[in-house]
């Protein structure tokens, strides 16, 4: 086996990695750039080399350098994780070349099946069904937009060289042909290099259904089941499980047949996802072969009792496949959901920025986190960085049966904890918990249907939310007054200390544009009545668990666990999978409202401006695109919030702009 294997990524699959080659024995390389220096996979590795600024194209994605930093830590063998350099022929070539294992399947491989058009001609020459298309090389719009007439609208077109749903894009009639194809080909040359589409059909109710499938270098195949990966925005996952919901032995065994096949076809050495299309009538058609670990790996590894990147190792160093297909069964039932930093209430919006306070769930039997960043109990987080992937953690039940996994779900995220940017822990929480989620009614348009219940909503906080708001601004206040730094928290307090005898403290804050008062009374350290609209008191009795802001609160005979955050004059209060957050009144600050207002269009996050829609003094309707701005390799178009004119714009199409820069102003 390899003594050193350097891992050419970073987040969470490189700690996952990592951790797998700990249990082995094997050392492991890290490697960084300035953005990650202090992250967690560089401080979970034996050794961690620098390679670079934090531009992927500078570092991670700079295939010298990494190979450089192997052969300077006397690694044989590199890892390349998913994303980055995973699926780069290149790489493997040169690796090769110097001596060293690429963890992965031949160059050959993943060129075969590197490009979705190549890939889709060699599996139609292998006999494996494909979804209704074109993907040949002619690409003029007049040709491609006969093609999608002759198809039938509405079709997909999809950047040949596409990732992570980068370069897609649904035209429903022929009048948005020529605009979705200029849009795609735009996004998929800035994120790939390469312009190149093809064209599907597109189809309105599947599933995504993907075979989990292995082969080792003396030409042996299995498959490892399926996983449903049909919860998706932006053509992107977010819910996983395995096995799919509903899906018959017979189907299962024909689409594990189908996907073998397809790795045969190549030869195929190594793990590989073959992701199929499945329509209602039972119909599956080929998408494409993914030629490295896949984001959703545990899953599988939950199910078949498995770990994915031990087997990747043994099969890279020469071995044989540790199971035989009859050897391979499903167990139980697993389910993962990928937190991203992003903004579902506006068109999930990848953000970015410093995480203030950060608590996963406790690991056990049931429940796996895979995480990219620190736990931070008390408000110094890690930063998820505009550079990278937004997302800072995996976290994976399991079950003996998926009603039981989507229980376990429901609790690890209501035990989720994170304030200081933006995520989708709320609405994640809403899809396991939604009723035809857990009917196992999923398809890929789940999110786009249920999208109202599952985004959200602002809601006006209920008392009992408001009650933990103001007893965590009570515990912030007396600790302000009476601890000095390293003391016991007040809660701790045995003396009998009361705060002005039993006067009640009345705390004032905002949430949205409602202004809220409650009452506190402190009857001893840890017991408080917080008095409500109607002047009536209830009872909370508190307790400090696991962290300095998190709570055991014992209310009306119910023991809950809420954070309750203070920082400055906001306020975060976390329950049951729900965030809430305020702005206090602190009598003791120069209270500061949100700077910027009406009229004023900045930019959400740092970016290069793709394009101007309007002029000076131009009329614009509500909802009508003002700037196109390019960031995070996906392009963010920023509409009018009202019905307005335009006053000033403040950008040209080219500019790198800063996060905040007003881009339009209008009234
Ligand atoms: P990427 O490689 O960018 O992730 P994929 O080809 O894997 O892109 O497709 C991503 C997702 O887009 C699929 O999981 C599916 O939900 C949706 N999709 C892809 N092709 C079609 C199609 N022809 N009809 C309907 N949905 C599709």
């Amino acid at each position: 086996m390899f003594h050193k294997v350097l891992i050419a990524n970073r987040g969470e699959i490189a700690c996952r990695i990592i951790r797998t080659c700990q249990d082995m024995g094997i050392a492991t390389v890290a490697i960084y750039s300035d953005a990650d220096r202090d992250a967690l996979h560089v401080e979970m590795a034996d050794e961690a080399v620098f390679i670079g600024p934090p531009a992927p194209s500078e570092s991670y994605l700079n295939m010298d350098a990494v190979i450089q930093a192997a052969k300077d830590t006397g690694a044989t063998a590199v890892h390349p994780g998913y994303g980055f350099l995973s699926e780069n022929a290149g790489f493997a070539k040169k690796l090769a070349k110097a001596g060293i294992t690429f963890i992965g399947p031949s160059a050959k491989s993943i060129e075969a099946m590197g490009e979705k058009s190549k890939a889709k001609a060699l599996m139609e020459k292998a006999g494996v069904p494909l979804v209704p298309g074109y993907h040949g090389e002619k690409q003029d719009m007049t040709f491609l937009k006969g093609v999608a007439r002759k198809i039938g609208f509405p079709v997909l077109i999809k950047a040949s060289a596409g990732g992570g749903g980068k370069g897609m894009r649904i035209v429903e009639d022929a009048n948005g042909f020529k605009a979705g194809l200029e849009s795609a080909k735009r996004e998929a040359q800035s994120a790939f290099g390469n312009d190149h589409v093809l064209i599907e059909k597109y189809l309105t109710k599947p599933r995504h259904v993907e075979i989990q499938v292995f082969g080792d270098s003396q030409g042996n195949f299995v498959y490892l089941f399926e996983r449903d990966c049909s919860l998706q925005r932006r053509h992107q996952k977010v819910v996983e499980e395995a096995p799919a919901p509903g899906l018959s032995d017979a189907l299962r065994q024909k689409m594990g047949e189908a996907a073998v096949d397809a790795a045969a076809a190549i030869k195929y050495v190594g793990a590989g996802t073959v992701e199929f299309l499945l329509d209602e009538d039972g119909s599956f058609y080929f998408m494409e072969m993914n030629t490295r670990l896949q984001v959703e790996h545990p899953v599988t590894e939950e199910i078949t009792g498995t770990d994915l990147v031990e087997w990747q190792l043994h099969v890279a160093n020469g071995g044989e496949l540790p199971l035989k297909q009859h050897e391979l069964t499903m167990n139980g039932h697993a389910i993962e959901v990928r937190l991203y930093a992003e903004d579902p209430q506006n068109d999930f919006l990848p953000a970015a920025g410093k995480i203030n306070y950060l608590r996963y769930p406790e690991e056990s039997e049931h429940v796996r986190v895979e995480s990219a960043v620190f736990e931070s109990p008390m408000g110094d987080g890690d930063q998820v960085s505009i550079h990278y992937d937004p997302m800072i953690a995996k976290i994976v039940t399991h079950g003996q049966t998926r009603d039981q996994a989507i229980e376990h779900m429901i609790e690890a995220l209501s035990d989720t904890r994170i304030t200081g940017l933006k995520t989708n822990l709320e609405f994640l929480q809403n899809a396991v918990m939604h009723p035809a989620f857990q009917a196992g009614n999923v398809s890929t348009n789940f999110i786009d249907v249920y999208h109202d219940d599952l985004i959200p909503r602002n809601e006006a906080p209920d008392d009992l939310t408001l009650a933990l708001a103001s007893i965590g601004v009570m515990h912030h206040v007396l600790g302000r007054n009476t601890r000095p730094v390293g003391a016991l928290s007040p809660w701790d307090d045995t003396t009998g200390w009361r705060q002005n005898g039993i006067a009640p403290q009345a705390i004032h804050f905002s949430h949205g544009d409602e202004d809220i008062m409650r009452e506190v009374l402190v009857h001893k350290a840890g017991h408080f009545s917080v008095i409500d609209d109607d002047g009536y008191p209830q009872y909370f009795e508190v307790h400090t668990s696991r962290d300095d802001l998190a709570f055991d609160i014992l209310v009306d005979g119910q023991w809950l666990n809420a954070s309750i955050i203070v920082d400055g004059a906001k306020v975060d209060v976390l329950y049951d999978g729900l965030h809430y957050r305020f702005d206090w009144h602190d009598p003791l600050a120069d209270f500061e409202g949100d700077a910027g207002g009406a009229g004023k269009l900045s930019a959400p996050m740092p970016g290069k401006i793709v394009a101007i829609k309007v002029n000076v003094g131009d009329q614009v309707k509500k909802g009508a695109p003002l700037v196109i701005l390019e960031a995070m390799k996906m392009e963010h178009t920023i509409t009018a919030p009202f019905d307005g004119e335009v006053q000033a714009v403040n950008a040209n199409p080219g500019d790198q702009v800063d996060e905040k820069l007003e881009l339009v102003s209008f009234k």
